[in-house]
């Protein structure tokens, strides 16, 4: 958004496109903050008889027994995750990624803080989880589009696709190489191009699927 903002409305992106880039980022932020900040579905001695009638003991996997650290009745399909020392509703897993700025053990360097979500996913915020991984895939997708065209416009009102260049081998004027109108991009703009290049090679991984 930095690098690309003030580039934009142009011929290829549209002032739509601009609020709808806007929209996509703030919706997988709103899910991403939630993810980390919400109360995963914390079972504590106030709340755990009402846990328990969330969901059957199967008998197979959850049997009925006691969580020997929070000294409550395990309702079925919770977890004590052991990051948080607490038991989790309904327990999906612990995200590393999904507890930003918490401070915890496994993460004493502050500038880790910036780039984590570290919290538990459980009953009360998988939604959010699921939304901030939605939300993710779409502003990939939709940022490498926007940037895409953003660098297209720069080709095109540079006239970079009209530039001759000397041949290193023959010593003589010739048109420009698409190859080198990439490398051209690559130099002149170079996180946009890291930035529209890193998302294709990532979307192109994404085909084997
Ligand atoms: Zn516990
Ligand atoms: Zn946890």
């Amino acid at each position: 958004m930095i690098f690309g903002w003030p580039k934009t409305p142009n011929a290829y992106v549209s002032v739509t496109d601009q609020y709808v880039f806007v929209f996509v980022c703030a919706f997988a932020y709103f899910a991403f903050f939630n993810a980390c900040y919400s109360n995963p579905g914390i079972v504590n001695i106030t709340n755990a008889e009402k846990v328990n009638k969330l969901f059957d003991h199967d008998y197979l996997i959850f049997s009925p027994k006691m969580c020997s650290t929070c000294l409550i009745d395990k309702p079925a399909r919770s977890k004590h995750c052991s990051l948080c020392k607490v038991c989790v509703a309904k327990a999906d897993h612990h995200c590393a990624w999904s507890g930003c700025f918490r401070k915890t053990v496994l993460y004493p360097f502050p500038y880790v803080f910036f780039i984590t979500v570290n919290n538990c996913v459980g009953h009360n915020n998988y939604r959010y989880f699921l939304l901030f991984l939605v939300g993710t895939w779409i502003l990939c997708f939709y940022m490498t589009y926007i940037v895409s065209c953003v660098l297209l416009n720069e080709i095109k009102i540079h006239n970079v696709a009209r530039y001759l260049v000397i041949d290193p081998k023959t010593n003589q004027r010739r048109q420009i190489t698409q190859t080198e109108v990439y490398l051209f991009m690559a130099q002149s703009q170079a996180v946009l191009t890291a930035l529209a290049v890193s998302g294709c090679k990532w979307q192109n991984s994404q085909r084997i699927f």
